[in-house]
């Protein structure tokens, strides 16, 4: 949170407090103007009882003046209940008028003061009915007594004037201080609701732009918990991919061949690259196609079983490529053109291994952004580990086939032929069979090399190499025993059928002919001693030796021909 917010938020208590306190004031204000309102209104209504009383106690003595004033001009007697209803209903206006002023004593003063004079002016006034009554209209005593009531009727105005006056400023003073107040307290209730209202209206701001900021964050936080969790799985993903990786590239070393190699690779594509399919074509270093060995999942394109090198843009640039979708790149000529295009993505990786294109990856799914860019990337690092397996393994089989062959002949070496001969008699030992050895030797070899040269007598050698592999069986093993001495092992063969083989080979010997520096070679002729096991011996050693000494008896008798120690060709 930054700091103003948090500032505000300081401040928000006191605010809260404030706005309560100005709302309290204002309410205990508007019941006090009420109150004084009401107050007000009984001191202005009491000052309108004042001045109505002044006025009916003039009115009820102006009517007892009248009253009197008409018996002694008529004598009539009808005027005297009015005179005197009018004198008793003065004379208790007067009490009502006193009572009424005691709040005021300088009124009420005055109030009884006018009472005086005015129960003196109606008692007069009696008197003067009286008089009138007994006739006793002695001149000089009416004027005295006119002039006397004069006087006292212009004191009663002048007081009953100064009460008026004095109560009409009573009203007008309590009138302007009640509007005062009023305005004073209106004004007051006007700004502390103003004041309240702004500082609530802006809590509320407050509390609103805090309210969306703690949504924005619980979203921020939820998005950063997702992402949290997404990053987790791909962890795990990853961890898990990692260990796959290991134990692939562990048992890539202990691949004995090409088969065992495809399936590990096509195992451990399935486990990695779980929505995808794939192929693993293979090469063979003299064809320019590719065959299919291997592949995984359901297959999502169909691609062919032979691949030619210039069908595969990845096997022509000699690197990845990668196509996605109808607009994601070409692609390859071995993808068939009935496979979908939309949503497929493919990805062919060259099997590469110093330079040279062993095969090739094919792997295929349907387009998922999240996980392609991890894909292809453990896709490649596959592929360059299967290329390099796949080169150790050739060059494992070419350094055990350079082991165990003659490179000249292409036949077996003697030590090839020392370690199976004892495997393969014991073998024929336990199944109670024959087995029959022949030594080979090519007779007066050394003139080929006098006449020709030792090249020539190399041909030679490789002539009779190709020709003793040819008449062999599958079971049987040709070997070079050393210089121009051969053996061949005849597993599940007895004497008869050895010699007869034997013949068979001087024959093919005998029609050879061979060319060698457009110069043609001259007859080759052999000379074969066969032993057979288990007649002459049972130990390889010893069989070989009596073998041996039987060529050394064909080529003492004459060579071209096939001796065994049992039988004579
Ligand atoms: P024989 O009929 O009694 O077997 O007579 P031979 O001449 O064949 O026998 P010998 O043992 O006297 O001669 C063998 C010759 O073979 C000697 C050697 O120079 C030759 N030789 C041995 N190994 C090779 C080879 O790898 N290439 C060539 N060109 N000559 C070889
Ligand atoms: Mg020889
Ligand atoms: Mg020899």
């Amino acid at each position: 949170m930054s700091a103003p917010s948090s500032r505000t938020r300081r401040l928000r208590i006191p605010a809260v407090v404030i706005a309560l306190v100005l709302l309290l004031g204002a309410g205990i204000a508007s019941v006090m103007g009420v109150r004084s309102f009401q107050a007000a209104n009984r001191s202005l209504e009491h000052s309108y009882r004042v001045i109505n009383l002044i006025e009916a106690t003039d009115a009820a003595v102006r009517a007892a003046e009248a009253n009197a004033r008409g018996f002694r001009n008529t004598n009539l007697i009808e005027f005297r209940p009015g005179f005197f209803e009018a004198v008793g209903r003065a004379t208790r206006l007067t009490e009502q008028l006193a009572q009424l002023t005691a709040d005021h004593p300088q009124q009420q003063a005055r109030a009884r003061t006018l009472g005086e004079a005015i129960a003196t002016h109606l008692v007069a006034l009696q008197v003067l009915l009286d008089i009138n009554a007994i006739e006793a209209t002695d001149a000089e005593v009416r004027r005295r007594n006119a002039s006397t009531n004069l006087r006292r009727v212009a004191e009663i105005n002048a007081l009953s004037q100064e009460m008026l006056a004095v109560e009409q400023m009573l009203l007008q003073k309590r009138r302007q201080r009640s509007e005062r107040e009023a305005s004073t307290l209106v004004l007051f209730i006007v700004l502390a609701m103003t004041i309240a209202l702004v500082l609530l209206g802006l809590l509320l701001a407050g509390l609103a732009r805090e309210n969306k900021r703690s949504r924005q964050l619980e979203r921020e936080a939820r998005h950063a918990v997702s992402e949290l969790q997404g990053a987790l799985v791909l962890r795990d993903t990853l961890a898990e991919q990692r260990r796959a990786q290991s134990v692939y590239a562990g048992l890539l070393q202990s691949c004995q061949s090409r088969d065992e190699l495809v399936l590990l690779t096509m195992r451990t594509m399935q486990d990695l690259v779980p929505g995808s399919s794939g192929r693993c074509y293979l090469s063979k270093s003299s064809q320019n196609f590719l065959e299919s060995a291997g592949s995984f999942g359901d297959r999502v394109i169909s691609s062919s079983d032979v691949i030619m090198h210039e069908q595969c843009w990845a096997l022509r640039r000699g690197q990845p490529h990668y196509t996605r979708g109808r607009s994601g790149g070409l692609r390859c000529a071995h993808i068939d053109d009935d496979t979908p295009v939309d949503g497929i993505s493919s990805l062919c990786v060259p099997l590469v291994a110093q330079g040279s294109s062993l095969g090739l990856l094919h792997i295929s799914g349907r387009t998922s952004d999240a996980v392609e860019d991890n894909d292809a990337g453990i896709i490649m690092s596959i592929a360059e580990q299967m290329g390099m397996a796949i080169a150790n393994l050739q060059l494992r089989e070419t350094l055990r086939l350079q082991s165990i062959r003659d490179p000249l002949t292409g036949l077996f070496n003697r030590r090839y032929l020392e370690e199976n001969l004892v495997r393969e008699m014991l073998r024929c030992e336990r199944r109670r069979l024959p087995l029959s050895l022949m030594m080979l030797d090519v007779d007066h070899f050394k003139r080929f090399n006098d006449q020709h040269g030792h090249a020539a007598g190399d041909a030679v050698l490789a002539h009779v190499g190709r020709v003793l592999q040819s008449l062999v069986r599958a079971e049987d093993l040709a070997c070079r025993y050393g210089g121009e001495e051969f053996t061949i092992v005849l597993p599940e063969t007895g004497a008869e059928a050895a010699i007869q083989r034997g013949l068979e080979i001087c024959r093919a010997m005998s029609s050879l002919t061979i060319r060698h520096m457009d110069r043609m070679l001259g007859p080759i002729t052999v000379s074969i001693g066969i032993a057979t096991a288990p007649h002459d011996s049972a130990d390889p050693g010893l069989l070989l030796e009596i073998a041996d000494a039987a060529l050394y008896r064909a080529k003492a008798e004459g060579r071209d021909r096939v001796l065994h120690t049992s039988a004579q060709a």
